[in-house]
């Protein structure tokens, strides 16, 4: 069910001769979508959208698309962009007679005045490789329902986790939140604690390497001019540079999370994003493949991925307000500051999403 704090397109869709439900989930302050051509090109300098044709750019790990033109901020083979490019940067999946949409929150575009439409859904869905995708989700669905003993279960194990974190937003403690779930989520599932390295309350520095690992996090704060900053871990610190190289910011990796305070509107946006994170169609399909291994009697196995996600999103949430926090010096995090923390959190977590493979 969409939480009702965040805003929805809910319609119908028609796709291979069938009606199916539509529904978009963003928070009400991201609800618009635009890409200002020649402006931006955070996509196509960065790790995303995924599987690129790539070539180095300016650093051991920041990658350019061969198709893009640098100097010029634009697309060289736009009408035959791959699949991912197309998407970009929405998220979707599908769930019995629904298709549910999503969007990504590093890209600046998502805050535009210009209310996603179901027209702009349209198109994107009308694409032959994405609605068979589509489709092929929903045949999954359909399979695993036959399963009514091992669907139960982990719907269960979903829903349990769902009101944890909606308990935890609503007392206003976002941060942090991802101890409490971890504990919470390792009863609940009957697993013990270390079942996944992102689920056993793992050292900051193992989050850290592995936060870095084979990509340049990215930032582009919300504004009317977005200004690309490449995140980068050099030994034991965090990097933080403008594009341009005009501003440079490096930070200690901290040993402990530093303590913050968040101001109201800023405690808003955050637990909106929370609730996205709970909302998205990525998650949705992790809990969808859950399902689909436990009817082959995998299920500690499904239940580690499904945990390893979803609570490795909010470990990266805490982080990432941790060294936004220290690239700004404060330990006030107010409504701007809370915004590039999302943009940053979400370049950084885009790899766990389930996306289709083309
Ligand atoms: S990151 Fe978003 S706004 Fe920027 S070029 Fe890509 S789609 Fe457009
Ligand atoms: S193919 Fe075009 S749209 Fe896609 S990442 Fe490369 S330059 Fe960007």
């Amino acid at each position: 069910m969409l939480d009702s704090s965040l805003y929805s397109i809910v319609d119908s869709l028609r796709l291979d001769g069938n009606s199916y439900s539509l529904k978009y989930t963003a928070p009400k302050w991201a609800s618009g979508f635009d890409c200002p051509l020649g402006k931006c090109g955070a996509c196509c300098i960065t790790d995303s959208p995924v599987d690129l044709r790539k070539k180095k750019l300016i650093s051991p790990n920041l990658y350019i698309c061969s198709e893009y033109d640098y100097d010029n901020k634009m697309c060289l083979a736009y009408s035959k962009r791959p699949v991912t490019c197309i998407i970009y940067p929405f998220l979707m999946g599908a769930e019995e007679n629904e298709i549910l949409v999503s969007p990504m929150l590093s890209c600046p575009g998502t805050r535009s005045m210009n209310n996603v439409t179901k027209s702009l859904l349209s198109t994107i869905l009308s694409e032959p490789r994405i609605s068979e995708w589509i489709l092929r989700m929903m045949r999954i669905y359909d399979y695993v329902k036959s399963f009514p003993t091992l669907w139960e279960e982990a719907d269960s194990v979903w829903g349990n986790l769902r009101e944890l974190v909606n308990d935890t937003i609503n007392r206003g403690n976002i941060y942090p939140i991802s101890e409490r779930a971890t504990k919470d989520a390792s009863k609940l599932v009957r697993l013990k604690v270390g079942i996944a390295p992102t689920c056993g309350l793992p050292s900051l520095k193992a989050m850290f390497d592995n936060l870095f690992k084979t990509v340049a996090g990215f930032i582009v704060p919300f504004g009317i001019k977005p200004e690309i900053w490449i995140t980068e871990k050099i030994g034991d610190s965090i990097s933080f540079r403008s594009l341009d190289n005009s501003k440079t910011r490096v930070v200690n990796i901290p040993s402990t999370l530093p303590d913050l305070e968040f101001e109201d509107e800023s405690k808003g946006i955050l637990s909106d994003y929370l609730r996205m994170l709970l909302s998205r169609p990525y998650l949705q399909l992790a809990s969808l493949r859950t399902r689909y291994l436990s009817q082959e009697g995998k299920m500690s196995i499904a239940t580690y991925e499904l945990l390893t996600v979803f609570i490795g999103s909010l470990y990266y949430f805490e982080i990432s307000a941790g060294l936004i926090a220290m690239k700004n010096e404060t330990a006030c995090v107010d409504a701007l500051i809370a915004n590039e923390l999302i943009a940053f959190c979400d370049s950084i977590i885009s790899g766990a999403f389930y996306s289709p493979q083309f």
